[in-house]
């Protein structure tokens, strides 16, 4: 034909595809999920368009995805009557990855089926899971409000895809599934409606089969359509909630936690929101995080977790639907929304108040979350001075005492152990936790026993910064100034550091002669047992730790 083109892949699709086929094996009948989500989204974002242009919906109102099967032709199709593509919107969607990190990603997998699995998992298959079962796969699309010009998509998954023009009355996307040789048992309606009924049940848009049944004709729908976080509590199960987490966030295992819940009042809104047990692939980049779905009465707006939480929640996924704000809210308006700020300083609240119960009454989950989220809800403390207080008690910390790397000692913990007489939350900051572990400025804190924070994460140098006391007891960094411990000394103690200080006075000046610029006073300590000497900068210098890092990022 002649308007037929063949177009490559991106590379970083083939490579994709290609593991794929092969790892997400054991969960296979997850296409239909990714491939309804993206029906679903289709007509969402259609939806959202009609507000601005009412003319899109063209004779065509009732929102609906349909799914179809052909025993002879061995197909499954799926099509919806949403948004559709244009020629161009093919090309950028279905033939790259447009996701930030998707290389670095890739080279991450181990070749384990099973741990890959999990990663892509995490990534998010989409639309390419299609090749899981199929050998081909056809799409026939038209874009909304696009007069009737179509655009065909077909490809074996092989590094190459054709594209070309076809008459497409009716609005949408039509995805067709070739099934490979030995996936015969999705040509059953009972299995595909089993399929749909576990993953896509909780889905607003209404998905129709062809009716089944001793005198059956037509089609009905066969998922209850309407959207999760509108029914009551008592009206979903714990299977529902999961299931809806693992269809919002595309992740295959189930949540960590999640909270539901209706603001009644001047502004009325619900959230479900989720948190995961796995960190997203791109929890460390620095792009804008997707994750949180904000609706206005069911319509979806957007998709934008950045401005419906702090970066330091960025991990958290889910649903927020307003019945207050405007349908045709843009982005822009958004920005300096005051429900909106409402509704998020409440959503922030709702998960810190899942975390706080959670470290109450579950210690093993919220050691779980700890170890996958605590380097990013530590950022909380610098970011969000507002809830500082709710978020301290929810840090965790190796310290002198626990003998390992793992962060498991609140500052609870810490103050419940401190000794007679001790005043102050000790830490030391460094690069490692080896390092921390073997500095000599802990040798007299170990021979008192007395238990010392060990930090040894980038944040934790601006997280001490920050906080300076936690219930009134200041934070004092081991390697500071003067370290008042004559407290916890005893008489003898205090007399022999006394007598030391007269008797080597000579030294302490010779040493402070060689030394001369480099620094600013030589003095006696207690601090050590073993070592000889030690550095300790002035009690108003910037920690070393930290300044280390600003010389390293260049200030
Ligand atoms: P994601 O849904 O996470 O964006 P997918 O791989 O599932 O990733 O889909 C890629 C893109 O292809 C979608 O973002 C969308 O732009 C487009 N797309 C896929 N299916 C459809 C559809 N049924 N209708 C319109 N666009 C679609
Ligand atoms: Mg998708």
């Amino acid at each position: 034909e002649t308007n037929q083109e063949v177009l490559g892949f991106q590379a970083e699709v083939t490579q994709l595809l290609d593991i794929m086929i092969h790892s997400i094996y054991s969960n296979k009948e997850i296409f239909l999920r990714e491939l309804i989500s993206n029906a679903s989204d289709a007509i969402d974002r259609l939806r959202f368009a009609m507000l601005a242009d009412p003319a899109l919906v063209e004779n065509d109102p009732d929102f609906k995805i349909r799914v179809n099967y052909d025993k002879d032709q061995r197909t499954i199709t799926i099509s919806d009557n949403g948004i559709g593509m244009s020629r161009a919107e093919v090309i950028e969607h279905i033939g790259t990855i447009a996701k930030s990190g998707t290389r670095e990603f890739l080279q991450s997998l181990t070749g384990d089926q099973q741990k890959d699995a999990r990663l892509i998992g995490q990534f998010g298959v989409g639309f390419y899971s299609a090749f899981v079962v199929a050998d081909k796969v056809t799409l026939n699309t038209r874009r909304a409000g696009a007069a009737e010009q179509g655009v065909r998509w077909e490809s074996e998954g092989k590094g190459q895809y054709t594209l070309e023009t076809i008459d497409k009355p009716a609005r949408g996307t039509e995805i067709i599934l070739h099934l490979r040789e030995g996936e015969d048992e999705f040509l059953e309606g009972y299995r595909l409606r089993s399929i749909i009924r576990k993953y896509s049940d909780h889905i607003s848009i209404p998905i129709y089969m062809p009716a089944e049944g001793k005198d059956a004709s037509g089609e009905e729908a066969v998922n209850r359509a309407s959207a999760l976080w509108t029914r009551s509590k008592s009206e979903v199960s714990e299977e529902e909630y999961k299931e809806f987490y693992k269809y919002i966030s595309h992740d295959f295992d189930e949540p960590l936690a999640y909270l539901h819940s209706r603001m009644e009042g001047t502004h009325e809104y619900t959230m479900l929101l989720y948190i995961p047990k796995h960190a997203p692939f791109d929890l460390w980049s620095m792009e804008r995080q997707k994750g949180i779905k904000l609706y206005v009465r069911r319509v979806y707006i957007l998709e934008d977790t950045e401005r419906l939480m702090p970066r330091y929640l960025r991990f958290i996924r889910g649903v927020i639907d307003s019945s207050d704000l405007p349908l045709n809210i843009s982005r822009e308006l958004l920005q300096q929304n005051r429900m909106i700020d409402s509704i998020r300083s409440n959503a922030v609240k709702k998960v810190l108040g899942l975390l706080t119960d959670m470290a109450a009454q579950e210690k093993e989950k919220y050691e779980t979350f700890w170890q996958t989220f605590g380097r990013v809800l530590k950022e909380g403390i610098t970011e969000d001075a507002s809830n500082r207080e709710t978020l301290a008690p929810l840090l965790r910390f190796a310290t002198t005492r626990t003998g390992n790397e793992e962060q498991s000692v609140s500052l609870d913990d810490y103050i419940a152990r401190m000794k007679q007489g001790q005043d102050k939350i000790y830490y030391i900051t460094a690069e490692s936790y080896a390092a921390a572990k073997a500095s000599p400025l802990l040798e007299v804190f170990n021979k008192k026993d007395i238990e010392v924070l060990l930090l040894y994460e980038p944040v934790d140098t601006l997280l001490v910064t920050e906080l300076q006391n936690y219930k009134d007891i200041a934070l004092q960094s081991v390697a500071k100034g003067t370290i008042d411990l004559s407290q916890l000394e005893d008489e003898k103690e205090k007399e022999e550091r006394q007598e030391k200080t007269n008797e080597l006075q000579d030294l302490l000046n010779r040493l402070k002669d060689t030394l001369n610029e480099q620094v600013r006073e030589v003095r006696i300590t207690t601090r050590l047992t073993t070592s000889p000497a030690c550095l300790v900068v002035d009690e108003n210098d910037i920690d070393p730790t930290l300044q280390r890092l600003l010389k390293a990022s260049g200030h």
